[in-house]
């Protein structure tokens, strides 16, 4: 089972989320839980949660088709003290409110080093600042997304994905949600059956589809290799259709929720339409 989604607006409350995704013709959904680009969020009231929660069943949305995604604000990665454990508590907050709402999973880039301190220094921050959420919350697995490499963002290669995972005591509260754009960005080839083989041969030797959790379906304005993060409507970029039909027929991407992240919001329906169109005998 294929659940195909986008990340929808939780504007006027997260409640909105469930029935945004219900209107494109989406099987799953992305969110952000609280305002992204600020600090300071309201606790949710007790009315959210519950509208949260009745739309979903309404919808037929269950935790296996929900991915939370947190701040961009938040770098569990920080070199500084003080940003860091900022980051840290907001990113506790973030688990506290996907568990009050049932969401068990909560996708977030792992952190950036600010070319302060080295790659493996900010691993070993990322990972540590992971361990202290999971102790303090249950049932909420931390998604780690790969990233296009920008600027000093970490999780570009599977191998510094790996790392943070191997540091991470509760390995069953760990897990990874692959974007396609920035897998191509960051220099897996994607464009061709034996391509896409030999980068998903290469994430599950070096990471492992066991730990796979969600994935964001985006094509790629942004080159080959040019660790820039500019994403694209499905078969309007670099990376090109084909390249989703194979996802939408590999069964290592069942039950798991396959989120839109393209611009133009107002083709969602039809990219949603489009990709369960590859499935045979559709
Ligand atoms: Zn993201
Ligand atoms: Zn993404």
């Amino acid at each position: 089972m294929k659940y195909v989604g986008a990340h929808v607006s939780a504007a006027g409350g997260v409640g909105n989320a469930p029935l945004n995704a219900a209107e494109i013709g989406a099987r799953a959904f992305a969110l952000f839980t609280r305002n992204q680009r600020q600090w300071a969020a309201k606790p949710l009231a007790d009315e959210e949660i519950a509208a949260f929660k009745s739309n979903c069943r309404e919808h037929g949305f269950s935790p296996a088709q929900i991915l939370a995604h947190d701040s961009y604000l938040i770098n569990l990665g920080h070199p500084e003290a003080e940003p860091l454990e900022k980051s840290r508590a907001a990113f506790l907050d973030e688990m506290r409110r996907c568990q009050a709402l049932g969401i068990t999973l909560l996708n977030f880039h792992p952190g950036s080093h600010l070319r302060l301190i080295s790659e493996e220094a900010c691993l070993e921050r990322i990972a540590e600042s992971i361990r202290i959420a999971l102790a303090e919350t249950q049932g909420v697995t931390a998604v780690i997304e790969n990233t296009a490499g920008q600027g000093s963002n970490l999780g570009f290669r599977f191998e510094q994905i790996a790392s943070i995972i191997e540091q991470v005591d509760v390995r069953d509260r760990v897990g990874v949600c692959l974007d396609t754009a920035h897998t191509f960005a960051s220099g897996y080839d994607l464009r061709t059956p034996e391509a896409y083989a030999e980068t998903m041969a290469l994430f599950d030797r070096i990471v492992g589809f066991r730990y796979l959790r969600g994935v964001h379906l985006n094509d790629s304005k942004a080159g080959f290799g040019s660790r820039v993060d500019r994403h694209a409507p499905i078969g309007k970029g670099l990376i090109g259709l084909e390249t989703f039909r194979l996802i939408m027929n590999d069964r290592r991407f069942d039950g798991i929720p396959l989120i839109l992240e393209t611009p133009e919001s107002e083709r969602w329906a039809e990219e949603i339409r489009l990709l369960y169109g590859f499935l045979p005998g559709t």
